[in-house]
């Protein structure tokens, strides 16, 4: 996290407008009270008089984005009942989900011993999770695929609990623990979170049908932010506006409104800045109230598209966030690692603990291609975007009159540890792009080619008895690089030596393992051969000062893996220390350095040395005397073809294109309207845009 110079007006005055807010909140609770509920007791009326009385539904109502059904009778709620609520599913244009009623429900050790007789033999739980606020118990077991449904269904009859099953990691995951801490101590929280939001979801919507420029004061209150002498609204009219992450990389964030809603996309900050204003979005630039916000939908769990999300929670948001299922733990793990950094060197973090904790209690994960209603008008669906394991792109349908896709970050081609992102969309009419790597030059070398140099280039400093540091951000690069060098070493052609691991890297890796059916195919059925992919011989685990110290002493050639990928603090720093003086040592660089961090500054190679504290708190200079090269076929961004060629498969009607620097953004959009023919431009943080 960064320093904070302490009298910044920007952060300032966003603290003030924030802090005004939650005052206002506690005086009117806008989410906790939503004002209109669309027909419940006449559609849950329906659903009584038409689903078999087998089924023993002793409840139904709204719950977050779907209708929760309680049954005392698992088995035939989860079978035959299923076909009932498919046609009523068309029928009210509402999703449903099977939960078990409380009081079948069993205690959690009970449920333990009852879960283990049931399984096949050679299926172990290594650990067991019962949510109370969903009804569903978590079985962490060793063979995921062995346990088929009928099992499930069983399970779910004999102990009241229905079973989402997930792999036990190679080691404990501590951000998967800590998950289950903050879920168990906040059941009733959540109960009645669901409960809200269900309200707030299927409320009636401010707009009747066939109802165009309808004045109300509850419109008024929303198109003042658009316009404040409007006086009316348009109920097709979609705007987006722009509150960081274009002209630039980092703190990503876009808010979507219509006019039932609003709804925030990705919340970042950007790590090589230091101000708030830079660092931060723009949320101080319009009237913006955090209760009027329908939703957070998070993109995938690097810092700049998620880093900002705890300050939210901070300031009073107490909405829903959207997002895949290993996106939360990640998201978790990076989080809680920047509370760690702050504290460490006394550095400005704008958050803390609790407010990250927050951030669980109010998230609904949600699998890929799953349809899910966020709001009265808008119905969004994750896909796997290829860039880090849960990185979805978000799929946006507004009343089914206009669909936005925003890609997030998103590699359109596959990769060692991931499948290409989707790109098998019916209608898309407005298309928000990354474009990272999008100068016409930025075109990355076939995988064969890209494997042999980094070989070679290894290799090389091997050879010549040095060390090789590999600084690698811990979600995603980290555990492609892992199986690259595994699979290179195993193969013959890298010369066999220690590969030394340290940071968060393990804890991610742990988490990879755990949603493995995230991963791409030939992972997952490797995975599922007993392969575990994060485990090699070659691998030592660095924990600590004084093991850090031996690998560096040590004189043998070896390769060296450390967090963070930017040389922004953590391990990789600490390397960078003692690597960088010697000639013989080569730093490789594997994804991308944002301007400003000491990566970006060590591969445009205008810097001599750098001054730096040491362990005992001193300024150190540190001459830079080792190799640097940077390669790029590792990237889990598109390159410039591939960016071109997601985007005519697509075919939106206009292109947005954010996420790059200035320049490249603005060669991605000319090539997009000169080549595809698609209406394209790079919009500017703090403009509006009007979609629709
Ligand atoms: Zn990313």
């Amino acid at each position: 996290m960064k320093k904070n110079n302490g009298n910044d007006s920007v952060k300032n005055n966003c603290n003030k407008s924030l802090n005004n807010q939650t005052k206002n909140d506690s005086l009117n609770k806008g989410f906790k009270n939503p004002r209109y509920v669309k027909d419940e007791e006449a559609i849950i009326k329906t659903i009584f008089e038409s689903i078999p009385k087998e089924s023993q539904i002793t409840t139904a109502r709204f719950e977050g984005p779907n209708i929760a059904l309680y049954t005392k009778n698992p088995r035939f709620s989860l079978t035959e009942l299923t076909y009932y609520l498919s046609s009523l599913s068309k029928t009210l244009k509402k999703r449903f989900i099977v939960r078990t009623d409380q009081s079948i429900r069993l205690q959690e050790d009970e449920t333990r011993s009852i879960v283990s007789k049931i399984l096949p033999r050679d299926v172990i739980v290594s650990a067991v999770f019962c949510d109370d606020a969903t009804g569903e118990v978590i079985l962490e077991v060793n063979k995921p695929e062995s346990v088929i449904s009928e099992t499930i269904i069983n399970i779910a009859q004999s102990t009241g609990w229905i079973t989402h099953l997930r792999r036990s990691p190679h080691i404990p995951s501590m951000s998967i623990n800590n998950i289950h801490t903050v879920l168990k101590s906040s059941s009733k929280e959540r109960t009645n979170f669901f409960r809200e939001l269900g309200k707030r979801v299927f409320r009636e919507p401010l707009i009747k049908k066939g109802d165009e420029n309808v004045e109300s004061e509850n419109l008024l209150e929303r198109a003042s932010v658009i316009d404040k002498q409007s006086k009316t609204w348009n109920n097709k009219e979609v705007y987006i506006f722009c509150l960081g992450g274009v002209k630039q990389v980092g703190r990503s964030c876009f808010i979507v409104v219509t006019s039932e809603s609003k709804i925030m996309l990705d919340c970042g900050i950007n790590p090589g800045e230091n101000n708030a204003i830079d660092a931060y979005p723009r949320i101080d630039w319009f009237d913006f109230k955090l209760e009027d916000l329908d939703a957070i939908i998070i993109s995938h769990a690097h810092i700049d598209h998620q880093g900002f999300l705890p300050t939210l929670f901070k300031y009073g948001y107490d909405g829903p966030v959207y997002c895949t299922e290993p996106t939360l733990p990640l998201m978790n793990l990076l989080q809680s690692d920047s509370v760690k950094i702050a504290q460490n060197n006394g550095v400005y973090c704008p958050y803390e603990v609790r407010d990250i904790n927050e951030i669980i209690k109010h998230c609904i994960t949600l699998p890929y291609g799953k349809p899910t209603d966020i709001s009265p008008d808008i119905t969004i669906t994750l896909n796997n975007a290829g860039h880090i394991m849960g990185s979805a792109t978000v799929h946006i349908n507004i009343s089914g009159a206009h669909n936005i896709l925003y890609s997030g970050d998103y590699k359109y081609a596959k990769t060692q540890l991931l499948d290409s992102a989707v790109s098998n969309y019916p209608r898309v009419e407005t298309l928000i792009t990354e474009s990272t790597y999008g100068a016409s030059s930025d075109i990355m070398p076939d995988q064969g080619i890209v494997y042999n140099s980094f070989t070679e280039t290894i290799n090389k400093t091997l050879t010549s008895g040095g060390k090789v540091l590999i600084p690698v951000p811990a979600v995603g690069r980290a555990q492609e690089i892992m199986l690259v060098l595994d699979k290179e070493m195993k193969d013959g052609r890298l010369i066999e030596s220690p590969i030394y691991i340290e940071g968060m890297i393990s804890e991610a890796s742990a988490i990879h393992m755990s949603y493995a059916h995230y991963l791409g195919q030939d992972v997952r059925r490797s995975v599922s051969h007993g392969i575990n992919p994060f485990q090699s011989e070659y691998f030592t685990v660095v924990n600590g000062w004084g093991k850090r110290d031996e690998v560096l002493k040590d004189q043998n050639p070896a390769i060296i893996m450390a967090t963070s990928g930017m040389l922004e603090g953590g391990p990789s720093v600490e390397y960078f220390k003692e690597i960088a003086t010697k000639e013989n040592n080569k730093m490789i660089f594997v994804s991308y350095q944002i301007n400003g961090t000491l990566g970006r500054r060590m591969l445009d190679g205008n810097t001599n040395e750098v001054s730096m504290m040491d362990k005992n708190g001193k300024v150190k200079v540190i001459p830079l005397k080792c190799k640097t090269q940077k390669i790029d076929g590792f990237s889990g961004h598109s390159d410039f073809n591939q960016i071109l060629s997601f985007v005519s498969r697509i075919k939106p009607k206009r292109v947005l294109v954010n996420h790059g620097e200035r320049s490249k953004s603005e060669n991605t959009a000319s090539t997009i309207y000169n080549k595809l023919g698609i209406r394209s431009s790079v919009p500017d943080n703090r403009e509006i845009l009007k979609l629709r």
